[in-house]
């Protein structure tokens, strides 16, 4: 284990809060309400927000299985992109004709956040300090140069900063050029965000029940019922919002498959320490590498710290255990140093993983089932903080069956391409996963695996 970490705790910083709520009561016996909500992350919360904000006498019940904000909504890195494509270059491969609504679409979800966070006072450092993605090897340079003229000639405000212009606003020696983005993106701290959604469904009567895991859905006459080992409910909707849980849909179970990321999080640092780095503009980072790191720095000047490592454990496996990992912990730490040399001495305090729901398009796909009466969102593929919002949006358009500006977009039509299943899914995983290793260390070049895969659309991506 790395020398830095010889303190970590085995834990999530964010969730380690004195402001986390007390749990509320699970669901017991039998109940009705006009909508369910299946997942207390960002997904579930949102969705019964904007259903109540949308009309309010609607009787909207959300069933967790554990805490709300407990999993990847509490425990990421609090990245809040604009983008709903997992970036320009993803939504300009994918959905040319439409990115320029897709973008507009979702500048106004992030503004709405913003706003939703003001209105309801809710206390999670919203920053909009915007993004810097920072370029480490000669190859990314030239990458990013190519990727800011073609966002600019499509009117995105970016611009592209050479190494002396970078390492003056943050000082890393290995930063040789950065793309930075000062509207697309806002830090948040996570957790927080989750908690001060939770509050506000409360506020407007959604009825939440935590420590329920929803084990089955079933058709009851024109209605559906949702059930639990404590209790049910009979609705007339439901929305699915499990993330990278198993899908209580069958025919989804190869649509996404369970990724683990990986985090750390330093002491406060002190005024010497973060002069040093300079960083006055607290902007989120991320490297421009196929297996990146992206780093941030929270309220009491911590910098968290994760990425690189995406791991997938055969046959979809999720569990509490899986959320330690050495070996990835201790490489996250070296990279930390080799970044910042002037911080040697530095230690950590929180160690973590969590789990991100990967799909071959990498942005989150939409759809029914049930005839209509259910609606899911999933896919996100790491970077949902934002996107979630948007989503609920769709879910709830899905099911009032009415078409919508987003209900017409061909992204939320269409589906990516399933996984294979193991134990071809396993070693398509890894044969990806070494190639893009591979990649970044020759320079970008892509072998033939992930040119074929290229080819088809396919990917694997955290
Ligand atoms: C380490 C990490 C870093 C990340 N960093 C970023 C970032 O910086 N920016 C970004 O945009 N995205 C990031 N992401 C991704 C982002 O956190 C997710 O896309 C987003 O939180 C998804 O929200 P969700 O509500 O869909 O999922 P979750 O937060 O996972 O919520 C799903 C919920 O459903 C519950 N559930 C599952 N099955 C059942 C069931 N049967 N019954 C009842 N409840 C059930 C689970 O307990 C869970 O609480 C990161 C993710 C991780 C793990």
């Amino acid at each position: 284990m790395h020398p830095a970490l010889a303190d970590a705790r085995p834990g999530v910083l964010w969730l380690e809060d004195p402001a986390r709520p007390e749990p509320l009561a699970p669901l017991r016996g039998s109940t009705t309400a006009d909508l369910v909500v299946v997942g207390g992350g960002y997904t579930g919360l949102w969705t019964a927000l904007r259903a109540k904000e949308r009309d309010p006498s609607l009787h909207v019940v959300l069933l967790e299985a554990a805490r709300c904000g407990d999993q990847a909504s509490g425990r990421n890195g609090g990245f809040a992109s604009a983008s709903l494509t997992h970036g320009f270059p993803n939504g300009q491969e994918r959905w040319p004709e439409e990115l320029d609504e897709l973008d507009r679409l979702g500048a106004e979800n992030l503004a709405a956040i913003g706003e939703t966070v003001r209105r309801h006072g809710i206390d999670c450092g919203w920053e909009e300090t915007g993004e810097l993605a920072v370029a480490t090897a000669p190859h990314q340079v030239e990458e990013l140069g190519e990727l800011a003229a073609s966002m600019q000639a499509a009117g995105r405000d970016v611009r592209l900063l050479d190494g002396p212009a970078v390492r003056a606003m943050v000082h890393s020696a290995s930063y040789l050029g950065a793309l930075h983005d000062p509207q697309g993106t806002a830090m948040v701290e996570p957790a927080r965000l989750a908690w001060g959604l939770r509050e506000a469904c409360l506020s407007l009567g959604v009825r939440i029940h935590e420590h329920t895991p929803v084990d089955s859905l079933a058709r009851a006459g024109s209605a559906m019922e949702v059930s639990a080992p404590s209790g049910g409910v009979r609705a007339e909707c439901v929305v699915l919002a499990t993330n990278a849980f198993p899908p209580l849909v069958r025919r989804l179970r190869l649509m996404t498959v369970p990724v683990y990321d990986y985090v750390l999080a330093t002491e406060p640092l002190s005024p010497a320490q973060l002069r040093s780095v300079g960083w006055s503009g607290r902007q989120g980072i991320g490297d421009s590498a196929n297996l990146f790191h992206y780093y941030r720095l929270t309220r009491d000047d911590r910098i968290v710290w994760g990425g690189y490592d995406a791991v997938y454990h055969y046959g979809s496996r999720i569990r509490r255990d899986l959320e330690q990992r050495n070996t990835t912990h201790s490489l996250l730490a070296e990279h930390f140093f080799e970044t910042f040399p002037q911080l040697s001495g530095l230690r950590f305090t929180h160690r973590w993983g969590g789990v991100i729901d990967t799909c071959t398009r990498f942005a989150a796909f939409y759809g029914t089932a049930y005839d209509g009466r259910v609606a899911y969102a999933l896919g996100y593929t790491g970077l949902g903080v934002a996107a979630t919002r948007f989503a609920a949006d769709v879910v709830l358009d899905l099911l009032g069956g009415e078409p919508t500006e987003r209900t017409r977009l061909r992204m939320v039509r269409e589906k990516p391409l399933p996984f294979p299943p193991e134990p071809l899914r396993y070693a398509g995983v890894q044969a990806t996963r070494w190639s893009l290793a591979r990649a970044d260390a020759r320079g970008g070049r892509r072998n033939l695996w992930l040119r074929a895969l290229d080819r088809v659309g396919l990917g694997f991506d955290s």
